[in-house]
């Protein structure tokens, strides 16, 4: 099983299902320790990149994903926007066309790299980082170890959970919440926990996809 671009347009619109829903919770967990726009934010920019899709006849799971990419720097003020945006534009970059679980993992250590290379954060430093790294070598291992796509994604998302979940105790190094210090501590980072769904949704559409 291959990530096409039927998956990559899949994989997006279950993202866009999963910031709908959670809108709340990222919002909730962004006042504690930022500005209270996470889930406002993210949702704001999947809804311009459902528009953006629905006028797209895209050839591969590049052309999908690069113009998430786009439409999410455009489209979103906070930090969270370049960051995703940069993130799915270099995932776009990394599959010009349909990719085995290996070559995914490729793509989703670009996009790990972008998100590093714009925010200089580091894993520990309460980010997106915190639950896309985990995911990535998660992913990385089971595909070592014979995994197909949707093992390979379900493994990642469920790295990605716990590592969202282990933000909790850390303080935030980088973007808002580190003005807090301290006080950042005891509560969990909405970005991590953002990354979290992107990679549940991909367990669950590559699942389907397979049937
Ligand atoms: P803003 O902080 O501008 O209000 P959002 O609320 O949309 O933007 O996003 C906040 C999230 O962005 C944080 O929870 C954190 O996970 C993530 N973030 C902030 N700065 C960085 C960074 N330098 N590197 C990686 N992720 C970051
Ligand atoms: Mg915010």
């Amino acid at each position: 099983m291959e990530f096409d671009t039927a998956l990559a347009e899949a994989w997006v619109r279950a993202i866009a299902v999963a910031v709908e829903k959670e809108q709340g919770r990222l919002t909730e967990l962004d006042s504690a320790i930022g500005d209270g726009d996470h889930g406002s934010n993210l949702r704001r920019g999947f809804t311009a990149v459902l528009t953006a899709l629905d006028a797209l006849a895209p050839d591969s799971p590049g052309a999908v994903l690069t113009k998430v990419g786009g439409t999410l720097i455009s489209k979103v003020g906070g930090a969270s926007g370049p960051l995703y945006g940069k993130a799915f534009r270099a995932l776009g970059a990394a599959l010009p066309g349909p990719a085995g679980p290996a070559a995914f993992g490729e793509a989703l250590a670009e996009g790990l790299r972008a998100v590093q290379a714009l925010g200089k954060a580091e894993p520990g430093d309460k980010t997106i980082l915190d639950a896309w790294a985990p995911a990535l070598a998660a992913y990385r291992e089971a595909v070592a170890a014979g995994a197909d796509l949707p093992r390979a994604a379900g493994a990642a998302a469920d790295a990605a959970e716990q590592g969202a979940l282990a933000t909790v105790p850390l303080q935030a190094r980088k973007g808002r919440a580190s003005y807090l210090g301290p006080r950042s501590v005891g509560h969990q980072d909405p970005g991590a926990t953002s990354t979290a769904l992107l990679f549940r949704a991909l367990a669950e559409v590559t699942a389907e996809a397979r049937g």
